[in-house]
This record gives C-alpha cells, sequence and structure tokens, in this order.
C-alpha cells in the first residue's frame, strides 16, 4: 500500500509547500504503477528494467531538485526528500538507489565542471537515456578517501588512468562514472575529478557484486587498466576533487538519512496494517497492548528521525548545516531505520521473515545505511570534532 497522510507526515508537513505536496502525490502514482507491481520479481532477479530510467525521467523524477537549464525540475531538497519517500514505499529500494545514483554522481559534474562538460554529462542522465555512477571507493580506500590510489598520469592531451573501484551503485551498467583519481602526491590536494565513459579502451567492469539488500540495484568492481582520459574530462582543476567531494557529503548523507526515516515510515505503515488484519487467539494481534506500545514506539523513533532529517535538509537548503550535524542526522536515521524494520518483522512473524513482504526486504535494506556514504564510525569521528570532542 502506498501513499496516504498518516500522523507522522502531518507533523512534518509545515516543512512543506504545495509544490512538494503535489510532487509527492505524482511520486506515490508513479513508484504505485512503475514499481510496485515488480517489486519482488526485480528484486529476485537483482536487476530492475532499464527502461524504469526513462519512465522516471518523464515524471520529472530524476533530478528533481537539479536545475531546469540542465535538464532537471528546478525544485529544492524537499522535493529530492518526497520522492525518495514514495520510491521507496515501493518496496524496491534497489530501483530507488538504482535511480538515486545519479544524485552523487552528477554534483561534482555541477560544481566543478565547464558549462560545456554540464551540458555533454547532465540532461541525458537527467532524461533517463544515460546512466551515471561515482566511483570514490577502491580495494584499499574505504573510509580514508585520502588513501585513494587510482592513478591518473598525464600524458598528451589528456591522463592515462590505471586502477580499480570498489562498490560502485549502478556500476555494471553506468555509461558514465565520475572518478575520483589520484593526480598528485599530496593525500588531500592530489586528488581530483574525471568523467570516463563507457566503452573506452581499457575500462570495463571486472564484477558484479552480490549483496545482502538493495539487491535490484547493481553494484560493481570496475577496473581501469592505461584507460586514456583527455583533459576535456577532468572536472575542474587538477587537485579540486577532495574539497568537492567534502561538499558532495552533505548532500549525500542527507540522501541516505532520508531513505533511513523513508524505510522505517514505510515498515511501519506495513507493522500498522498487518497487526490490524492478522488474527491470533481470537482478535487482531493490535488488540494486544505490547503489540500497540511496540507499534507506538516504532513511529516514536520514524517521527524524530524524519523530523531530525527534514530539519537538516532546511538547514541544507540555507546553507547553514554543518558536516557534523548531518553525520549525527545520518546516524540517527540510520539506527532507527535498523530498529523499526526489526520490529516490523516481529510484527509479521513467519511472514515477516519471507522473501516476498516488504518488511523483510526492508530489513536487510536498512543494514546499508550505518555503512554506505560514510560508516557510522566514520559519522561519530566527524560529529565529534564538530561537538569540539576531539583532543
Ligand atoms: C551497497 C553499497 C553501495 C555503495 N555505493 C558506493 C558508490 O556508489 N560509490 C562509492 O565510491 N562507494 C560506494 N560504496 C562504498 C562505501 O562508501 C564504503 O563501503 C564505506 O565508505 C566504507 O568503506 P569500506 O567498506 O572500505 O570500509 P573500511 O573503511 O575498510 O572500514 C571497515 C571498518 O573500520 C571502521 N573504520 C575505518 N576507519 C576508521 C576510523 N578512522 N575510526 C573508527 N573506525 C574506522 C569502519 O567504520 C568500518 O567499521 C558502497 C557500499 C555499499 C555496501
Amino acid at each position: 500500500m502506498i501513499g496516504g497522510m498518516d500522523e507522522i507526515d502531518r507533523f512534518c508537513d509545515s516543512f512543506l509547500d504545495d509544490s512538494h505536496r503535489a510532487f509527492r502525490e505524482a511520486a506515490r502514482g508513479f513508484a504505485k504503477q512503475a514499481i510496485e507491481p515488480h517489486a519482488y520479481a526485480w528484486e529476485e532477479a537483482e536487476l530492475f528494467d532499464r527502461g524504469l530510467y526513462t519512465q522516471a525521467a518523464e515524471a520529472g523524477l530524476l533530478g528533481p531538485s537539479f536545475p531546469e537549464a540542465y535538464g532537471g525540475a528546478g525544485g529544492d531538497v524537499f522535493h529530492l526528500l518526497v520522492s525518495t519517500e514514495a520510491l521507496i514505499e515501493a518496496g524496491c529500494t534497489g530501483a530507488a538507489v538504482g535511480l538515486g545514483s545519479l544524485e552523487i554522481a552528477l554534483p561534482p559534474i555541477m560544481i566543478l565542471g565547464s558549462e560545456a562538460q554540464k551540458q555533454r554529462f547532465v540532461p541525458p542522465v537527467l532524461r533517463g537515456e544515460r546512466i551515471a555512477a561515482l566511483a570514490i571507493s577502491e580495494p584499499g580506500a574505504g573510509s580514508d578517501v585520502a588513501g585513494v590510489r587510482c592513478l591518473a598520469r598525464p600524458e598528451g592531451a589528456g591522463y592515462r588512468l590505471n586502477g580499480s573501484k570498489l562498490y560502485v551503485t549502478s556500476g555494471v551498467r553506468a555509461d558514465q562514472v565520475t572518478v575520483l583519481a589520484r593526480t598528485g602526491l599530496d593525500p588531500h590536494a592530489g586528488l581530483s575529478f574525471f568523467v570516463v565513459e563507457k566503452g573506452w579502451e581499457g575500462f570495463r567492469v571486472s564484477r558484479a557484486l552480490k549483496k545482502t539488500g538493495w539487491r535490484a540495484s547493481d553494484t560493481a568492481e570496475l577496473a581501469f587498466e592505461d584507460v586514456f582520459v583527455p583533459t576535456t574530462h577532468r572536472l575542474g582543476e587538477e587537485g579540486a576533487g577532495f574539497a568537492c567531494l567534502m561538499q558532495t557529503f552533505l548532500g549525500e548523507r542527507l540522501y541516505l538519512a532520508a531513505q533511513g526515516y523513508a524505510l522505517a515510515h514505510a515498515a511501519w505503515r506495513e507493522a500498522v496494517a498487518y497487526s490490524k488484519a492478522r488474527e491470533a487467539f481470537g482478535r487482531p494481534i493490535a488488540g494486544f497492548q505490547v503489540i500497540r506500545h511496540k507499534l507506538a514506539d516504532m513511529a516514536a523513533r520514524t517521527l524524530s528521525a524524519k523530523v531530525l532529517t527534514y530539519q537538516c535538509a532546511a538547514q541544507v537548503r540555507a546553507g547553514s548545516c554543518s558536516p557534523a550535524q548531518v553525520a549525527l542526522v545520518k546516524n540517527e536515521a540510520a539506527r532507527a531505520a535498523e530498529w523499526v524494520c526489526r520490529e516490523a518483522v516481529q510484527v509479521l512473524g513467519g511472514m515477516g521473515y519471507m522473501r516476498e513482504t516488504k518488511v523483510e526486504r526492508f530489513s536487510r535494506d536498512a543494514r546499508l545505511l550505518a555503512i554506505g556514504g560514510g560508516t557510522s564510525e566514520i559519522m561519530n569521528e566527524i560529529a565529534s570534532k564538530g561537538l569540539g570532542l576531539a583532543p
């Protein structure tokens, strides 16, 4: 079941205007018709239909907060939040995050790219014609971004790129990959962004990875062997990569926090509906106080994660959010998602352990949130610094 306002939505409604509400309804309509009927099959197949990209683009759901000049919907961060809620509710987080890989792959192009690069690499992605992925993590460098070893060595009118990237969301099908590579010795100032295109000699997908959750999205290990990257595909000045990445992390972590409360909210709705329909000992299980109180506790955790994320989004929109604040919010939303989805499985009993149910899938999807986009330990490090706790 997708849609409908409940107490949690109502509590957060003051952050939204009519355009957000209308957009949420349109996104829910799309998710119900284009994703929900296929969710189970796509999760089982570990891949969603590629045609979903163009369908989502036609519905205005790809890059809702990107400027209209580049093919976006010209909205703000709340348009992204409400569409994320709707897509996740459909029960196929893999499709939601697969469509969403552009939300992390395009920002470095928008921040560092020339006008020509933006026009070339952004509109085709927002039309759903090309798939974009972001490649930062490597077999030897995840949390420690300054440890990136993928090497871009100057050669003629470009660079020779060598190395590998790991856990790249949408990387198997990507037509363009925004790659962070080393152009200098300094751990931070020696990193630069490039756009590498599918089909270039020496660039290949070395592995499609199998995952616990987010199953309908593809995740790749990528290999770069003497790939020639023309200078036209370097974003900004040499060495601008690390500072840009720190800037984009804010948006990425907020997006992950949104997935957190959205998973919790969707799991809670499923559990409430089940508790009213399922009977035991001659009455609906919602008739047992222990189940009702569990559902009330789940609502409280969901609500607090959602309010925190909305507040954080309002500050991001106003340009007044710190990395520590986003880190705290991401951790809290991730914890809420894991706990609420676990309890939702409990409310559904044996059915909650079956892959055909949304809550089973949500409980696996939620586990990622404490890892992706920076682990909970790294978020606590960032928060500690912001809180003045680090020695
Ligand atoms: C499904 C999925 C999708 C992903 N998508 C992408 C993507 O599209 N693009 C991309 O570039 N990456 C992607 N990632 C990678 C993700 O960002 C990394 O997995 C994450 O940053 C952690 O890095 P790591 O896995 O190398 O863990 P490690 O850095 O090896 O960490 C292992 C453990 O050590 C802890 N640790 C490390 N350093 C410290 C420290 N200083 N203090 C305390 N504890 C520490 C970590 O918290 C963790 O518990 C994805 C990952 C997954 C699982």
